[in-house]
């Protein structure tokens, strides 16, 4: 087992979950990123990660899939040893007013970004309780909190994803497991590039777009500098929701 600590995070190839792989990379951990097609920006991650001196890995499979989970679980603890930091980070949208709103595109969003949660935290946890330490970041968003319309489905699973934390923090504390959430409000990734973000813009605030490195930033601090923090969720939407 290496020295460094170790985190892994789902759907870090692009976005948001690259941004906390880096940022993690560079407070000194060794880093598993997940994706789930996209060879050449894992590459590119896992590339930019080793460049910052540390171990760093990527893992094909669809966080949807619950063997599949179960086997990167035990993969990942074969090649890095342990695992300190899960950022539940994966998602997708399938937008859409919900009386058109397909049983398909409701489970694809239902199963890619809450029940992947269920599927990575359940094998990681075992091994956290072991070790008697961890900190788990699930990543929600403004829409689980405020429900948005033509989006039913993510809505829920990021709701889903927050009562998903405070249950478990409530299980876990004893344990010296941290389980938090992080609820972005409109990060500049792929996932909103259709946007109009100027409309968007006069919503918020802070007058500007959030950057992956916004939502890094507090996952670092959830990890590294929040040892009495569980059972949150915490706003990084420059205001959006107050
Ligand atoms: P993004 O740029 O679209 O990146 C999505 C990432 O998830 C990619 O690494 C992708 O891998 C991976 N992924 C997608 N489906 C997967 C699957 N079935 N199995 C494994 N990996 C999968 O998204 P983002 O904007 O960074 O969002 C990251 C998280 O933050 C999501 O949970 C999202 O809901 C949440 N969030 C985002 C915003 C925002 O404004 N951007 C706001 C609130 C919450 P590939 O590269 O291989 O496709």
């Amino acid at each position: 087992m290496g020295e460094n600590k170790v985190a892994l995070i789902t759907g870090a190839s692009r976005g948001i979950g690259r941004a906390c792989a880096i940022e993690l990379a560079k407070a000194g951990y060794d880093v598993a990123i997940s994706y789930a097609g996209n060879d050449e920006a894992a590459n590119k991650t896992v590339a930019d990660i080793k460049s910052l001196n540390v171990n760093a890995k990527a893992y094909k499979f669809d966080v949807a899939n619950k063997d599949a989970c179960a086997s990167a679980v035990e993969e990942v603890l074969k090649d890095f040893g342990k695992i300190d930091v899960l950022v539940n980070n994966a998602g997708i949208t399938r937008d859409g007013l919900f009386m058109r709103m397909s049983s398909e595109n409701w489970e694809a969003v239902i199963n890619t970004n809450l029940n992947s949660a269920f599927y990575m935290t359940n094998p990681v946890i075992k091994t956290m309780i072991k070790q008697r330490s961890g900190c788990i970041v699930n990543m929600s968003s403004i829409s689980g909190l405020m429900g948005n319309a033509g989006q039913a489905n993510y809505s829920t699973a990021k709701a889903g994803l927050v009562g998903f934390t405070k249950s478990l923090a409530k299980e876990l504390g004893s344990r010296n497991v941290r389980v938090n959430a992080i609820a972005p409000g409109f990060i500049q990734t792929d996932m909103t590039k259709d946007l109009d973000t100027e409309k968007i813009t006069e919503h918020i605030p802070l007058k500007r777009l959030g950057q992956p490195e916004d939502i890094a930033k507090t996952v670092k601090f959830l990890a590294e500098d929040a040892p009495y923090i569980t059972g949150q969720v915490i706003g990084v939407d420059g205001g959006l929701v107050i």
